[in-house]
C-alpha cells in the first residue's frame, strides 16, 4: 500500500507527456489512465505534444468525453487545435476547457496552474514575445537546436526534418527559457541539457506520434530550484542574432525614421499590466490612480516589493507627443505626461513615508518594451544603516561590466532606452542602452539588489520566488492593509 508521503511526491512533481494522439485519441487517453494509475503515478498532469482531434473523429471523440463514457483521471493539455468547430471560443481564447479534465492551449495559449507555468508558442511571428515559463510547446523545432550537440538523430536527413524547424522558435525558446521544451516529429529525439538565460538548462524532447514505432512517451520531474549543472550539458544552443531583443536597440539608436520601431507588438488584451486585461492579476493590485496604479510585483525580491505602473499600455513613460518646433524634425516629441509625473512621485513619496528605512526605485525603458513599469524595493532592516554603501556597490559593478553611466545621472532629451535607479538619500544613476552598453542585461538590478541585500543572486531570478495564488493574496493584503493610511487615491 502506497503511503500518503509518497503518494503526496509523486502527486506534485511527475508530469506525462505523449505525442499527436489524433490517430487513436480513445486508447491513448486510456493508456494515459493506465499509467496514472500504476506504479509511476499519480501524475500531475497530461501533456499532448500535437493533436487529440481531427475533423473524422471530433464528433465521436468529443461526444464520448462529453457523456463521460471516456474520461481522464488527470489534468490533459493538448496544443494543436485541429478537428475541432471553429467558434469564437477555439478562435479567440488562448486556453479552452474542452471536457472535464481537457483543456486546449491555442496557438499562444499559456496557463499558469498552482505549481507550474506552461506555454504553447506557434512559429512564424517575428514580434511576439513570450516570458519566462517551466514547460513550452511549440508547433516547430529550433531550427540551431542540433547546434554543439552531440546526440545523432535517430533519421539524420528526413523531408520532415528540414520542413519542421522554424527559426522564430529559437527566440521563443530563449525567451521562455523553459526547464522542458517539447515539440512533435516524426521521430524521437532528446537533446542533452543546455544552458539558458534564466541560469538554468532546458531539455529539449521531440515526441513521434502516439502508437508508432518511434518513440511517443515521456515522463518527468519538474524541478523548478534545481540550478545545478548536468554532466552532459552544453551550452545554449541558439545564435547571438536570433535574439528579438537586440534589435531594437540598434533600431532605437539609428532613428531610422520608422515609425513601427515604437509600436506596442503585445496587445492591451494580452498585457499583464493592463487594467483592461481580463486575465488581469487583480488579486496584486494594490492602489489605483488617475494616470498609474501600484501592484505588488509577481516573485517578490523581498516583502514589500511593489510595481508603480502608468495605466497607458506604452513601452516607456513617454505616454504624450507633439509636433516637434524644429521643421527638419518629421517625427513628433514624445514626452513624459506631467500628470503622470506628478502622480507617480506623489506614489513614490507615499512608499519613502510608508519605508522609513528607504526604498530602491528602477526601470528599464525601452522603446520597443511593452508596458513600463517601476520597481520600488524597500530597504531590507539589516541593511538600512549601511544604505549610503549601496550606490558605490552599483558603481563598481556597472564599471566591471564596462558600463557607461551618464554625468550627474540625468536623462537628457530622449527618454527611452535607459536604465535608471534612485538610491535612498543619493543620487540616481542611468545607463542608457544603445550600443555603448551592448551587454547590459535586464535582470541586471535584480540581480545585484539580491547579492547586496542577502548575499547572493538567488533571489535575483523571480521565478525563484514564485508564490502560489494564496501566497500572492495574503502578500498583496498585507501590503495594501500598510499602505491604506498613505494612499493618497483614496
Ligand atoms: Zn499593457
Amino acid at each position: 500500500m502506497r503511503t500518503t508521503a509518497s503518494f503526496h511526491s509523486y502527486a506534485t512533481n511527475h508530469r506525462l507527456v505523449f505525442g499527436d494522439i489524433s490517430s487513436d485519441p480513445k486508447t491513448a487517453i486510456a493508456k494515459a489512465n493506465t499509467i496514472n494509475g500504476g506504479k509511476n503515478g499519480p501524475f500531475r498532469a497530461f501533456i499532448v505534444v500535437g493533436k487529440v482531434f481531427t475533423k473524422n473523429n471530433f464528433e465521436e471523440v468529443n461526444g464520448a468525453l462529453q457523456d463521460g463514457s471516456v474520461s481522464v483521471d488527470l489534468p490533459m493539455f493538448f496544443t494543436d487545435g485541429e478537428g475541432l468547430p471553429e467558434d469564437s471560443a477555439t478562435n479567440q481564447t488562448d486556453v479552452v476547457d474542452i471536457a472535464p479534465n481537457v483543456t486546449f492551449l491555442n496557438q499562444w495559449g499559456r496557463l499558469m496552474t498552482d505549481d507550474f507555468i506552461i506555454q504553447n508558442a506557434t512559429s512564424g511571428s517575428n514580434d511576439r514575445k513570450t516570458a519566462p515559463t517551466d514547460i513550452l510547446i511549440t508547433d516547430k523545432w529550433p531550427s540551431n537546436l542540433p547546434r554543439l550537440s552531440k546526440v545523432g538523430f535517430a533519421v539524420p536527413q528526413t523531408a520532415e526534418r528540414a520542413t519542421n524547424n522554424d527559426k522564430t522558435i529559437d527566440a521563443t525558446s530563449k525567451d521562455a527559457s523553459p526547464l522542458y521544451h517539447f515539440s512533435g516529429s516524426e521521430s524521437f529525439w532528446e537533446r542533452e541539457p543546455f544552458a539558458n538565460e534564466a541560469g538554468k538548462h532546458t531539455r529539449f524532447i521531440g515526441l513521434a506520434p502516439f502508437g508508432g514505432k518511434q518513440r511517443w512517451h515521456y515522463a518527468f520531474t519538474l524541478k523548478k530550484d534545481d540550478t545545478s549543472t548536468p554532466v552532459n550539458a552544453t551550452e545554449c544552443p541558439y545564435l547571438k542574432e536570433d535574439k528579438v531583443e537586440e534589435e531594437p536597440l540598434k533600431r532605437a539608436n539609428e532613428d531610422d525614421g520608422d515609425p513601427m520601431a515604437k509600436k506596442p507588438r503585445i496587445a492591451p488584451s494580452d498585457c499583464f499590466l493592463c487594467l483592461s486585461n481580463p486575465n488581469l492579476a487583480a488579486h496584486l493590485v494594490v492602489s489605483i490612480g488617475q494616470e498609474s496604479y501600484m501592484a505588488m510585483a509577481k516573485g517578490p525580491l523581498l516583502p514589500g516589493h511593489v510595481m508603480l505602473i502608468p495605466i497607458k499600455h506604452n513601452p516607456d513613460f513617454c505616454t504624450e507627443s507633439r509636433p516637434s518646433t524644429n521643421p527638419r524634425h518629421r517625427h513628433p516629441v514624445r514626452f513624459v505626461s506631467p500628470k503622470l509625473a506628478l502622480e507617480l512621485r506623489k506614489y513614490q513619496i507615499a512608499l519613502k513615508q510608508m519605508h522609513p528605512g528607504g526604498v530602491v526605485f528602477y526601470e528599464i525603458a525601452k522603446a520597443k518594451g511593452v508596458h513600463v513599469h517601476q520597481q520600488a524595493v524597500p530597504i531590507p532592516q539589516e541593511k538600512i544603516n549601511n544604505v549610503e554603501n549601496l550606490r558605490e556597490f552599483f558603481i563598481k559593478e556597472a564599471k566591471e561590466c564596462g558600463f557607461r553611466m551618464e554625468n550627474n545621472g540625468e536623462l537628457r532629451d530622449d527618454q527611452t532606452n535607459y536604465f535608471r535607479i534612485e538610491f535612498p538619500n543619493s543620487d540616481p544613476i542611468v545607463i542608457k542602452l544603445n550600443r555603448q552598453n551592448p551587454k547590459f542585461d535586464v535582470t541586471w538590478p535584480r540581480k545585484l539588489l539580491a547579492q547586496w541585500f542577502f548575499g547572493n543572486k538567488e533571489r535575483g531570478d523571480w521565478r525563484n520566488c514564485s508564490q502560489t495564488e494564496a501566497e500572492e493574496t495574503e502578500a498583496a493584503d498585507k501590503i495594501k492593509g500598510d499602505f491604506e493610511t498613505f494612499d493618497f487615491t483614496r
